[in-house]
């Protein structure tokens, strides 16, 4: 099987490849959602991941896979969440020069988790989409590396990563619910569980407000669209207008999609640290959230839920105890 440029083979190359970098995180059964649902329902614990997200696969790929004269130019990139963090990491591991820009408005707290790990930090600029014109213009004049947070074949193949382990832990799997916003996490997950496991059953989700992903299936094409305030603030952000791989693959390869709300989300978070004492970030519980209403896991199947990060404010923490504890 083939879909677009992407085998089986180049997904076993990137878990060989990014091995060194990345954590095999813990497939945990849930004893709670699995006798709330009637199915056998487990979480793969991305949290766990050592920069606290899955998206530290994509960039091993994508990093590891440049060729060495462009490593030698260094890499940068514009997004200010878990994927920048990614990208500084693993470029100060392989000792690669990394450059981050971002708008004046990102918070401080996270300007100076990507400082960490020693990438140059640019904020001039009002917006994010701003900030990523600069990191292309600086690619063409001195040849330092864009990395994309999803578009892309390899950072698809390092998310994908995630299925191989699925299924090497739970060859039963039949179901996985998966976080959905640029595509890249779902794209890889449903290319690497469907090349093995053909008939297993993909949900993408995504938070109510500014579901880029969602909208660009219904309108079909790719939509922009203004980002609103949201618990999963890790889904937020359009797929670009030129999306290349993930929208096709979600629109061709997932079976469903669905939408969480705020209310929902908040509970996610509560069920998750009430039953399992772990604690993760409102992206990462969209898919605890869907598993929570009625009979959206079929009883008798045998569910994976894609726990994605754990880079949640303290606040947001304290005000999720409050409400609902
Ligand atoms: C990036 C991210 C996602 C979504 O991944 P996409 O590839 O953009 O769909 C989900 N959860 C967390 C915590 C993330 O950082």
């Amino acid at each position: 099987m083939k879909v677009k440029d992407i085998t089986s083979r180049d997904i076993w190359q990137a878990k060989k490849r990014i091995a060194p970098y990345v954590t095999r995180t813990p497939l945990v059964h849930s004893h709670a959602l699995s006798e709330m649902t009637g199915a056998n329902v487990y979480l793969k614990l991305e949290n766990l991941q050592a920069i606290g997200a899955f998206k530290v696969r994509g960039a091993a790929n994508k990093i590891i896979s440049l060729p060495e004269e462009k490593k030698k130019n260094g890499v940068s990139t514009f997004s200010t969440g878990n994927h920048g963090m990614a990208v500084a990491y693993m470029a100060s591991k392989l000792g690669i020069k990394a450059m981050v820009c971002m708008s004046r408005n990102v918070p401080e707290v996270k300007v100076k988790n990507i400082a960490r790990w020693g990438a140059e930090i640019k904020r001039e600029w009002d917006s994010q989409d701003q900030a990523g014109v600069y990191c292309y213009q600086v690619e063409q004049e001195t040849g330092m590396t864009v990395i994309p947070p999803f578009d892309d074949k390899e950072i698809i193949c390092g998310q994908a990563t995630i299925a191989l382990e699925m299924i090497e832990d739970y060859p039963e799997i039949d179901t996985v619910l998966v976080p959905l916003s640029g595509g890249g996490l779902i794209s890889g997950v449903t290319l690497g569980m469907k090349m093995t496991v053909p008939d297993v059953r993909i949900v993408g989700i995504s938070q109510q407000r500014a579901a880029v992903m969602i909208e660009s299936l219904k309108a079909g094409h790719p939509v922009e669209m203004p980002e609103e305030p949201t618990l999963a603030d890790s889904l937020l952000g359009g797929i670009g207008l030129d999306n290349r791989y993930t929208f096709d693959i979600t629109r061709e390869y997932v079976d469903e999609v669905a939408q969480v709300t705020e209310e929902e989300i908040s509970r996610g978070l509560a069920y998750l640290m009430k039953n399992h004492k772990v604690i993760a970030e409102g992206a990462s519980c969209v898919g605890i959230a869907y598993a929570l209403r009625k009979g959206c896991i079929r009883p008798g199947s045998n569910a994976a839920i894609i726990v994605t990060g754990c880079g949640i404010p303290m606040g947001q923490v304290r005000a999720v105890i409050n409400a609902h504890f």
